[in-house]
C-alpha cells in the first residue's frame, strides 16, 4: 500500500523576491480593519525563521524571548516605512530618523554564516538563529531603499491583498504576489464576470 501525503504546504508566504518584503507580509493586510498579525507568539517567529531563514531544515531554532519578538515587529513596521518613503517622491531620505537609526542599528548586528561543509554545500548558522535573520532583514531593507531595485518594488493587484514584491519580469508588468493565490483569483473573478454579462 502506497503512502500518499501531500507536501505540508508552508505556513507562511514566500516569493515576494526579497527577504525583507517577505517578513513584511507578516502583517496580512497591513492598513486595512482586516490586518491579521502572523508573528502572533515567539513561537511563530522562531517558525518564520525555521521556513524563511538559510539554516538547514533540521536545526532546531530557539525561541527567543518576548523582548526579540517586540523587536521584530517594531523592525518589520521600520521596514514598511523606510521602503514606503523609499517609494515616494521624496524617496529613501524622507524616511523618518527614528525608523532609519533602527534599522541601522538592527543591520550591525551578526547576519547568518555561511560554512563549507565536506559535502561541498554551504550551510549557514548562527549563535543566535533569529536574531541573526532579522539583521539579516534590516541589511536587506537597507540596501534595497537605496538600490535600483527599488524601482521594481511594486504591490499586488489582488484587492484583498496588501504585500509587495520584486517584479523581475522582463517587460516589468508582473501584477500579483503570485499567481497560485491572487493572479488565480482574479482569473476566476474576470471569467465569472464574464460569463455572468453572457447569460
Ligand atoms: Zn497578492
Amino acid at each position: 500500500m502506497a503512502l500518499t501525503s501531500e507536501p505540508a504546504t508552508p505556513r507562511f508566504r514566500s516569493g515576494a523576491g526579497r527577504l525583507c518584503l517577505d517578513f513584511m507580509r507578516t502583517l496580512r493586510l497591513r492598513g486595512s480593519g482586516d490586518a491579521t498579525e502572523e508573528l502572533a507568539t515567539v513561537q511563530d517567529l522562531a517558525d518564520w525563521v525555521a521556513q524563511l531563514g538559510p539554516y538547514p531544515a533540521d536545526l532546531s531554532i530557539p525561541v527567543p524571548p518576548a523582548a526579540v519578538l517586540v523587536r521584530a515587529r517594531e523592525l518589520r513596521e521600520a521596514v514598511h516605512t523606510l521602503l514606503t518613503a523609499a517609494r515616494g517622491d521624496g524617496g529613501a531620505a524622507t524616511c523618518p530618523a527614528a525608523e532609519r537609526e533602527l534599522l541601522n542599528t538592527a543591520a550591525t548586528a551578526a547576519t547568518p554564516v555561511p560554512r563549507l561543509d565536506e559535502t561541498g554545500a554551504t550551510v549557514y548558522g548562527a549563535e543566535d538563529p533569529v536574531g541573526a535573520v532579522l539583521a539579516d532583514i534590516a541589511r536587506d531593507a537597507v540596501m534595497l531603499a537605496a538600490s535600483p531595485a527599488l524601482a521594481q518594488v511594486r504591490a499586488c493587484s489582488g484587492p484583498a491583498c496588501a504585500a509587495w514584491f520584486l517584479d523581475t519580469s522582463r517587460p516589468g508588468n508582473r501584477r500579483w504576489c503570485s499567481m497560485e493565490t491572487c493572479g488565480n483569483k482574479s482569473k476566476k473573478s474576470t471569467w465569472r464576470t464574464r460569463h455572468a454579462t453572457d447569460a
